[in-house]
Order: C-alpha cells, then structure tokens, then sequence
C-alpha cells in the first residue's frame, strides 16, 4: 500500500506532479496538473497509440481541442480519450484549473506530438530534446524551434 497527498497551491506557477512514481503504480499513470488561465495542459496536440487517458477537473474548466473541435470540461466531470484520438487541453476559464489525469497503460509511449511550427506554417510533428531542466520542441520538418517549456 502506498499513500500521496497532494497540496493545491496558491500560486500562479504551472504546477506538474507526477504520482505513478510515488505510488508505485504498475498499470496506470497518474499527473496532478494547475493551470494558469490560456496555459496548456500539455505542451503538445498529441495522441497516445496504446494508452487510454481520463482527465478529471477538480476545479475550473478544461477545454479540450479536439479532431470533433473544441470540447469543454467543468469542475466535477471527466472526459476519456480512447488510443489514437488526438487531443490537447488548456485552461479555458478564468479561472485556476486543476486537473487529474490517469492513462493506462502506465507507459505512454508510443505517442505523435504535432506543435504548429512558425516556418512551415502548419502544425507539424513536434521532437523534444530535452535536459538543463527545460524541454525544447522541434519541427520534424524543418527544424524550426517551435516551442521552450522549464519542468
Ligand atoms: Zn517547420
């Protein structure tokens, strides 16, 4: 048995806990996520191949772009993306948002990142490199720097 506690903060900071690791999870990822109004969830459109993925929204509201268009989530509901649907979520209040995301398998490889890149002038597929704390994004295309995020 293992047991978390997760402390809100009061901040604006984009906060980002993962918690498979704490809880020694074999099956199912689980992030803690706080977003200012207008950041993302994630840094990239992307699609998981083989993992299935469930945000909760314990406060604020999530909207999430998807194939169908925009989706909104509100505080109190969950919203499933089976394999292979593509997704990107954001805080789309004015409010705080915090979110709980739980994919399963645990693993969430094999995914595809697209990040709209300033040269192509469409969204490509997005490399991350990443290390010195940051994680800078790529277009597979071209090679333009399409996006920088500190952990
Ligand atoms: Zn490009």
């Amino acid at each position: 048995m293992k047991k978390v506690a997760i402390e809100r903060s009061d901040g604006s900071a984009r906060v980002f806990k993962p918690l498979a690791g704490d809880l020694e999870t074999d099956g199912l990822a689980i992030n803690y996520f706080e977003r200012a109004p207008g950041e993302h969830i994630g840094d990239c459109y992307h699609r998981h191949l083989e993992q299935e993925e469930v945000f909760y929204v314990l406060s604020g509201t999530a909207t999430f772009e998807t194939e169908d268009g925009d989706v909104e989530v509100g505080t109190g509901e969950l919203i499933r993306f089976a394999p292979g649907e593509w997704q990107q979520g954001r805080n789309g209040g004015d409010d705080r948002l915090v979110v709980l995301a739980l994919g399963a398998p645990r693993d969430d490889e094999p995914m595809d990142l697209r990040r709209t890149c300033p040269s192509c002038e469409e969204r490509t597929p997005a490399v991350p490199e990443e290390g010195n704390g940051e994680v800078v994004f790529h277009c597979e295309v071209c090679g333009a720097e399409t996006g920088r995020y500190a952990w």
